[in-house]
């Protein structure tokens, strides 16, 4: 992929084509052929089950490939996705030539082109596994802008915004309609800086909003350091975070960021394209003194994840920094570089 790197500097309009990206990387997304096709979410049945067994009367059976590493996997076996099912299992695999292997007790699957296959247990009753990939999606992907929005970003050009210190943007536009964070930490050397957060030229209070992002496969990476980036309205922060079969915390995806974690964790695999929808409200004041805290809709991939949501401090990773008041006044919405190569398209917002 060509990738055209636009700067905006003294008014002037530059472009330049490089090969590929710059300082981070040859590949945006950084593994293995195999690893890309066989991670993400399967669903299907339990067969064979013994009568009455749970898997009997339950047959629905969905699993999670996680990639943890380079040919790492963790596999994960719910009822199903997007709730706060219990988990049957949840065990490392390994990637053998081109397929995952999972062996561990009663469990013995393999994960290849054609599905997740083999055989399983719960409560000690063992029964057969077939699976198929899907991807789950979102209803809202594509989503066209509202008459009387105003469109952030649709792929033409990022003029909409600026870096959080009034710099022209770094970030990188891509031949396809996408724009990509320029991690500052990839590019410390340079002079003028590259990268940092970026934030809207207009400012903002009760919104509607609509954007679609997607994170790479990081091998090795974990935790905050996998695909985070964030979504700030008046320095409130929905937390952006490849939190594909993680736990639901309070700093992972869909998650008002150390507050209020999301109802489920509907996060989809690396390199699928996620969809946040947004409505939220501003403080408000009267004569000066706080009546009402903001508050805030969050819809991950369509599924709500906070639902009017009462925003009760600042957004801070230290703990002393939340007392901060709230801003009584129409700021930015911004977007966090927080060094991983987080990929975004088709943003617009709907003032209220
Ligand atoms: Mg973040």
């Amino acid at each position: 992929m060509t990738i055209r790197i636009v700067t905006l500097f003294a008014g002037l309009f530059l472009s330049h084509s490089l090969a590929v990206g710059a300082g981070s990387g040859p590949e945006w997304t950084d593994v293995a052929e195999a690893d890309k096709t066989l991670m993400g979410d399967y669903v299907g049945e339990w067969s064979n089950a013994p009568d009455k067994s749970y898997q009997d009367i339950n047959p629905r059976l969905c699993a999670q490939v996680i990639n943890v590493d380079k040919g790492k996997y963790h596999l994960k076996f719910t009822q199903d996705h997007n709730l706060r099912a219990e988990v049957y299992y949840s065990g490392e695999a390994r990637l053998k030539g081109d397929e995952i292997v999972l062996k561990d007790g009663d469990w013995n699957v393999r994960v290849t082109q054609s599905g997740l296959t083999g055989k399983g247990s719960v409560g000690g009753k063992v029964a057969n596994i077939s699976l198929k990939r899907v991807q789950l999606g979102s209803p809202t992907m594509g989503a066209k802008p509202p008459k009387g929005a105003i469109v952030l970003f649709d792929g033409k050009d990022i003029d909409e915004w600026e870096h959080d210190d009034g710099r022209a943007i770094t970030w990188t536009l891509l031949d396809d309609g996408v724009m990509e964070i320029n991690p500052k930490a990839a590019n410390k050397d340079a002079n003028p800086p590259i990268g940092g957060g970026i934030q809207t030229k207009r400012k903002f209070k009760d919104v509607r909003y609509h954007m679609e992002f997607r994170y790479p496969v990081e091998p090795g990476k974990s935790g905050q350091g996998r695909g985070n980036s964030g979504l700030f309205f008046q320095g409130y922060e929905a937390q952006i975070l490849n939190s594909y079969g993680l736990d639901g915390l309070w700093n992972e995806l869909g998650a008002l960021y150390k507050m209020s974690p999301p109802k489920v964790n509907a996060a989809r695999p690396p390199m699928e394209w996620q969809t946040y929808d947004i409505n939220y409200t501003a403080p408000k004041y009267e004569k000066g003194k706080l009546k009402e805290n903001a508050r805030i809709t969050v819809r991950l991939n369509g599924i709500v994840v906070q639902k009017n949501e009462e925003i009760r401090h600042q957004t801070a990773h230290r703990q002393a920094d939340r007392a901060i008041p709230p801003p009584d006044k129409a700021m930015p919405i911004s977007l966090q570089d927080h060094s991983n190569r987080i990929q975004f398209r088709n943003i617009w917002v709907k003032e209220l």
